[in-house]
């Protein structure tokens, strides 16, 4: 199956990096709460008209503003679900209108004649007179109208907290690979819904170093770092996400999740746990937030063998 509307060029992906890691963006627990806001509000509401600043088509990945205008004006939104960071809005008609936040997108509730929100991009405006408000400092975000969700999220993995994650898929997802714990986690397709923020203090709760390799965790590591992941997750929702920098809910106040972390951006600051300066090193090319003391390396010694490709790491 192929989305309704097609990009014409490669989606745009937003840069991650240590340059840009600082800034918290949206994961799991900001998405999700966005989801929460809005789903009562725009559940049952008829989409009156699409607006999308000339200078942000890009926001369309490629798509003719008209072809998205004609897929979502007259259409009513039939439900709105949230997978990995995606949000999903099922229209009446069938289709789904998916869009990302990336970096710094900004979805939230106002009424018609409420004036413009800061950075306000795109417009989707309802029945009844309100709108859905798109604003992207970096314009990083897309929309996209698909035909089923499975289009945009049908590559990622399972959520650290969906009921049908098993402890041993979990497991799973990590024995055998080389690549840092951290990277692992961070792979859309093998875990969806986590970023820098979760990961780090993920980590940082299951006391492992951020750089181990995932297959040489142990049995007890992993089932630590999986509570831990679920555990940052529920944490980050029941306190409306973190905003470190752009993040808003889906009203356009801020959460407080970025008040609780333990090492995400605290570089230099004393661990909670043991008075440790909290470091910050790069780890899958991102910077990354942990505890030296707390978060010591592996037991294990590690088995480097010349051209090491068939070490049984794990
Ligand atoms: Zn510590």
């Amino acid at each position: 199956m192929r989305c309704v509307i097609t990009a014409a060029s490669m989606p745009r992906v937003a840069p991650t990096g240590p340059r840009f890691d600082n800034r918290g963006v949206p994961e799991l627990p900001e998405v999700e709460t966005i989801r929460r806001d809005l789903a009562p509000l725009v559940i049952g509401r008829r989409i009156a008209g699409v607006e999308v600043d000339a200078g942000t088509l890009r926001l369309l990945a490629g798509a003719p503003l008209e072809a998205v205008r004609a897929a979502l004006v007259g259409r009513t939104i039939r439900s709105l679900g949230r997978r990995g960071k995606y949000l999903l809005f099922e229209l009446d008609d069938g289709h789904w209108f998916v869009a990302h936040l990336r970096m710094t997108g900004r979805l939230v509730w106002r009424p018609t004649d409420a004036p413009p929100e800061p950075f306000e991009r795109a417009r989707i405006r309802f029945e009844g007179g309100h709108d859905l408000r798109w604003s992207d400092v970096r314009k990083f975000g897309t929309w996209q109208i698909c035909a089923a969700p499975e289009e945009a999220v049908g590559r990622l993995g399972p959520e650290p907290i969906d009921t049908g994650l098993s402890a041993a898929a979990f497991c799973r997802i990590l024995e055998g690979r080389r690549a840092p714990v951290k990277a692992v986690l961070l792979d859309q397709r093998r875990v969806a819904g986590l970023g820098n923020i979760y990961v780090d203090e993920a980590l940082f709760a299951a006391r492992i170093r951020p750089d181990t390799p995932a297959g040489e965790l142990s049995r007890a590591a992993m089932l630590r770092l999986y509570r831990a992941c679920r555990e940052v997750l529920e944490r980050g929702i029941a306190h409306r996400g973190a905003s470190f920098s752009d993040y808003v809910d889906g009203q356009g106040n801020a959460g407080a999740q970025h008040l609780y972390v333990q090492v995400f951006r605290r570089t230099g600051r004393p661990c909670y746990a043991c008075g440790t300066p909290i470091a910050r090193a790069i780890v899958g090319g991102r910077a990354t937030h942990f505890c030296p003391r707390c978060q010591r390396p592996a037991r294990r010694p590690r088995r480097t063998r010349p051209g090491g490709e068939h070490g049984d790491a794990g």
